[in-house]
């Protein structure tokens, strides 16, 4: 048995949550690849490590002194290394950092030292090999990943290494620059890692006990998921449950290496699997609900649209210009939604509004602010019969508005859209009846 286990930043902290770590790892003999995260938040008020790093680096940039800034970093870790009692010094490390940092070498660089300088405390107190990411993960120079070369060169490594630990989040273009992943990102790493050395299974360690049924942050306590699909999970993850990147299914769904979400905090849990497919029902109709704030629609009206061929292509191609992506486009007979993220719209608005203008000559446009997406996502929706009916009915009883409603081709999702401040109310309706009230 080989497992590949990454730790989330609340997992590696402090001190105390590292034991907690080694704790996990020495229970478990096929625990070998050990991915980390950069440390977190210990409390909520405080900052993330890479939050440290980016402002940290910002200010270099401008040409500011920032050792006060660095010197704090330097702190967090100092105060892990004497809490774990290391004979470990990073002196050198941050002394190439601070000159690096002066000579500018990117906010990618400077983002990644937080995972960099985390592994190898990791790797001295477990004993293991460390292994730079930037030695063994490829970008392509457009900046994508570079699955193949990354899989050989990594898989050749680690072949010959019993024991190591590989730091989240970002390794390097073929000249050695150092790039990172989007936020989050350390776990598509341990994903990779995971594929690689053909993992039996990869542990996602967090600071909740799986992937739950709705945020926690917005239902009290909610039930954990058993068992979820990557498709689920994806739907679920690109609509804001963050507990997982989106991206981080991809390298092991391939290799149908399942994904176990743990509790770091409360290893005895038995967590959310996350598989390939499975004929095990889950408890309700539905697997999850997740949702984003933040979007705009652009409401298209024009008498006759559905006989115009083109139409649709036209208006898309107005925000495809502007570099804008779209996220739903309901449509009528006579009107056309396009749904953007508003932080991608706000400042290109009127360009995007004059060429649909041009290109499509409509009767209306209107534009509508401060909406929400929320997905409501299952395998179990396919097979029941209502879903979409009872959805409404529980949004209509919390006197929530519907904007819209989208049910994804694949009959695993249903999409609805709200106005922002409906956002936490809708979410609440929606659990409440597919959860507690289970009609
Ligand atoms: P890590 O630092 O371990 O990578 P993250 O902060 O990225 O952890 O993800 C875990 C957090 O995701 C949880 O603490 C929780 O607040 C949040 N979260 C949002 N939606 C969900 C969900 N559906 N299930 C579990 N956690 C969720
Ligand atoms: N430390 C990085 C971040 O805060 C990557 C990660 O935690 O996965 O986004
Ligand atoms: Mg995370």
């Amino acid at each position: 048995m080989k497992k590949v286990v990454k730790f989330g930043g609340s997992s590696l902290a402090s001190a105390e949550q590292f034991k907690k770590v080694g704790d996990i790892i020495h229970a478990d003999e096929s625990r070998r690849y050990v991915v980390p995260s950069a440390p977190g938040k210990r409390f909520s008020e405080d900052t993330k490590v890479t939050d440290m790093l980016y402002g940290c680096y910002e200010t270099a940039e401008k040409g500011k002194s920032f050792g006060d800034l660095l010197e704090k970093i330097k702190e967090r870790y100092n105060e892990i290394i004497k809490g774990l009692g290391l004979e470990l010094s990073l002196e050198e490390e941050f002394k190439i950092i601070e000159k690096q940092f002066k000579e500018k070498a990117g906010k990618d660089y400077a983002a990644s030292r937080g995972e960099y300088l985390n592994g190898i405390i990791m790797a001295n107190y477990l004993g293991y090999e460390f292994i730079d990411s930037a030695e063994v993960i490829f970008f392509k120079e457009d900046g994508g990943f570079d699955a193949d070369l990354t899989n050989d060169v990594l898989g050749k490594r680690l072949s010959t290494v019993e024991r190591a630990v590989i730091p989240g989040f970002y390794g390097a273009f073929q000249d050695g620059r150092v790039k990172t992943f989007s936020r989050g990102g350390s776990d598509i790493t341990g994903s990779i890692v995971a594929k690689a050395v053909s993992a039996d299974m990869y542990e996602n360690w967090t600071d909740v006990s799986g992937f739950l049924v709705a945020d926690p942050r917005i239902i009290h306590n909610p039930e954990t998921i058993t068992t979820i699909t990557y498709k689920e999970l994806r739907e679920l993850a690109y609509m804001g449950a963050t507990v997982l990147h989106e991206d981080a299914i991809f390298p092991v769904r391939k290799a149908g290496i399942p994904i176990n979400i743990k509790n770091t905090n409360k290893p005895e849990d038995e967590g959310t699997m996350i598989v390939e497919s499975t004929c095990r029902q889950s408890k309700y109709t539905i697997t999850g609900i997740a949702g984003k704030k933040g979007f705009v629609s652009i409401n298209i009206e024009k008498a006759m649209m559905n006989s115009e061929i083109g139409f649709g292509r036209r208006v898309l191609e107005a925000f495809e210009k502007h570099g804008i992506s779209f996220e739903h486009v309901p449509s009528g007979i006579d009107t056309m939604t396009v749904y953007v993220h508003q932080p991608e719209f706000e400042d290109k608005e009127q360009q995007v509004l004059a060429d649909i203008h041009r290109m499509t000559d409509p009767d209306h446009i209107e534009v509508e602010t401060d909406l929400a997406l929320i997905a409501v996502v299952g395998r179990g929706m396919r097979s029941t019969r209502g879903t979409a009916g009872r959805i409404f009915s529980a949004l209509a009883h919390a006197n929530v508005n519907v904007k819209m409603i989208d049910q994804g081709s694949s009959e695993l999702n249903i999409i609805i859209g709200v106005k922002n401040n409906d956002f936490e109310k809708a979410i609440k309706a929606i659990y409440d009846i597919f959860v507690l009230v289970q009609i």
